[in-house]
């Protein structure tokens, strides 16, 4: 099928960004790309793939997943229980890599597995810009699937101090400088603040928008409002990415609404939500509770405001955050290994194994809290499904959430078999809502393409990467979308019934902003002073990525 025009026919295609909802359309592919039909009508296809009754949707877009890099490299290392007498191990074959599962899956698996299960595209969430080299390396590794990741900004030391200096010039060309420098997608910020007064001292944080960060004298609030305006200034095709303060703790959606307040107006995503999303009061369990519905409401009223959920699910894995003092705290809780590391003048990144037990109070809050997310905010084009794999779950448990919100009858019973609390509190007992087809193909692919600024992504209009996801539909959803029928990347047949037919070279997405001549040499001097590495050798060079493509801002 290499570059030769073909075509697939007959199937219900489900493509929201072109508005078809069920109607059976043809998909012509040539080149790797999603073309118009021919208009001669003697032009025949080389090859067609027959769909009828099938299902074809875009392939999927994990907007937020921690997938490589040295935070998720630490993990796979911290884990080996998970591995212990060959399980969670998958072994060569002809056409496939070895590779090990578990929690925290090797480059080869991650890309072998999120094809299997139709997703064509993923984002890392939190790579140190110092860090950038190994994240792009494993992405080098990592087949099948395009990728990119968001560069940590958020506790890095230029940014402070040039908030503090009230210095908006500065901060937006050091921002597209930084972008460009680690070849990344997009700016997060983790804990604004936060992770650098951490370093001060164990147990330190900052716990609120407006408690000032230690030598800097910035704000969490400020962080967030003069990086949302610079990326906006830079007209970034995404937005800030935000990790919230107080992540996981009771009465943390205070802290949410003021973050969401705090963009006045530019646009943000407000990142697996459901953490943050929290009542009750420290050092009382009983009384944690779920605030969705005030915090939806603010959503729902405001569109510059995106999210992901960041879904629970039940079982065990792994918790990996650029939020240095969290993993402090989970190991406090559960008294389990941890893992702490910084990163000179950055980020940081704190890891702690974790078990999500449907009968502990807390965690049947936290599932049930991700699930009043899908079905409280009205717009799907601004909630996005995710797990923050592997923190809630794996993303592998992408196909029970579908189920979750398509039948529930089955939500209903899951929740019967949660803390009895929680069954009887939380919103989901009177929630009726099930989402359609359509909606699952808005909330899996073309809502993040779209918030991602991604145009030739999400959709199967012509002009489009051709990353087609086919199903066979059944009445058990979660059985439809573990399985799909037929994956297809960049116009190549990868996956035929579960079995990997060939590997594929995905490519790297990433930005490179234009900014002014001056600063690199204002960049250049204050690195000279600080770094430990020489500002020449810092930039991610271009032929250091195998396969890339920038996409173009404005
Ligand atoms: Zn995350």
């Amino acid at each position: 099928m290499t570059d030769a025009l073909w075509k697939i026919t007959g199937g219900r295609v489900y493509d929201p960004l072109n508005g078809v909802d069920g109607q059976v359309r043809d998909i012509w592919i040539q080149g790797g790309t999603i073309v118009a039909p021919p208009e001669d009508p003697h032009v025949r296809p080389a090859s067609t793939l027959n769909a009828a009754g099938l299902v074809v949707m875009p392939g999927g877009i994990d907007m937020h997943c921690h997938i490589a890099g040295p935070k998720v490299n630490a993990a796979r290392k911290l884990r080996p229980e998970e591995r212990r007498g060959g399980r969670n191990v998958v072994s060569r074959t002809a056409r496939t890599h070895s590779g090990t599962l578990g929690s925290v899956p090797s480059t080869f698996a991650t890309g072998y597995k999120y094809i299997g299960l139709g997703y064509t595209t993923a984002f890392d969430a939190a790579v140190p810009p110092l860090m950038a080299r190994h994240a792009h390396e494993e992405f080098d590794d990592m087949p099948c699937i395009d990728k990119g990741f968001y560069v940590l900004a958020g506790n890095n030391h230029f940014v402070m101090r040039a908030i503090q200096e009230r210095q908006p010039d500065q901060l937006k060309g050091f921002l597209a400088w930084l972008l460009g420098a680690a070849k990344a997608y997009a700016i997060k910020l983790v804990n604004p603040g936060g992770v650098e007064v951490w370093k001060h001292h164990a147990g330190g944080n900052v716990h609120s928008l407006d408690e000032p960060v230690d030598y800097f004298g910035v704000t969490a609030r400020q962080i967030v409002h003069d990086v949302a305006a610079a990326a906006d200034a830079l007209k970034l095709p995404h937005s800030v990415h935000v990790h919230c303060n107080n992540l996981g703790l009771p009465g943390n959606w205070t802290t949410t609404l003021q973050t969401m307040k705090a963009l006045e107006g530019h646009r943000g995503h407000i990142t697996h939500i459901q953490f943050h999303s929290y009542g009750g009061g420290e050092g009382d369990e009983t009384t944690f509770n779920s605030k969705v519905a005030p915090l939806a409401d603010y959503v729902n009223e405001h569109p510059n405001v995106s999210i992901d959920v960041g879904q629970v699910l039940f079982g065990e894995t792994t918790s990996m955050t650029g939020d240095g003092p969290l993993g402090y705290y989970l190991h406090n809780v559960y008294g389990t290994k941890w893992f702490s590391a910084d990163v000179e003048m950055e980020s940081g990144c704190g890891i702690a194994p974790i078990k999500y037990r449907n009968k502990s109070l807390i965690h049947a809050w936290q599932w049930a809290i991700g699930l009043e997310w899908y079905l409280l905010v009205q717009d799907p084009w601004r909630v996005v499904m995710s797990t923050d794999h592997p923190n809630g779950a794996s993303f592998l448990a992408y196909p029970q959430i579908i189920r979750l919100l398509m039948d529930r009858t089955y939500r209903q019973d899951a929740l019967k078999d949660v803390h009895a609390t929680v069954g009887k509190n939380s919103a989901l007992a009177d929630l009726d809502r099930e989402y359609s087809l359509y909606e699952i193909a808005i909330i899996t692919r073309a809502g993040p393409a779209k918030l991602l600024g991604l145009k030739h992504k999400g959709h199967l209009g012509p002009g489009a990467d051709a990353d087609v996801t086919i199903y066979t539909p059944h009445e058990d959803k979660e059985l439809m979308f573990q399985l799909p029928r037929y994956v297809i990347k960049s116009g190549q047949m990868l996956v035929e019934d579960g079995d990997l037919r060939q590997t594929w070279e995905g490519k790297t997405l990433y930005v490179a902003p234009s900014y002014d001549a001056d600063m690199e040499r204002l960049i250049g001097d204050w690195f000279e002073q600080y770094y430990s590495v020489r500002f020449r050798n810092y930039p991610v060079a271009d032929d250091y990525l195998h396969a890339a493509e920038q996409v173009a801002c404005g």
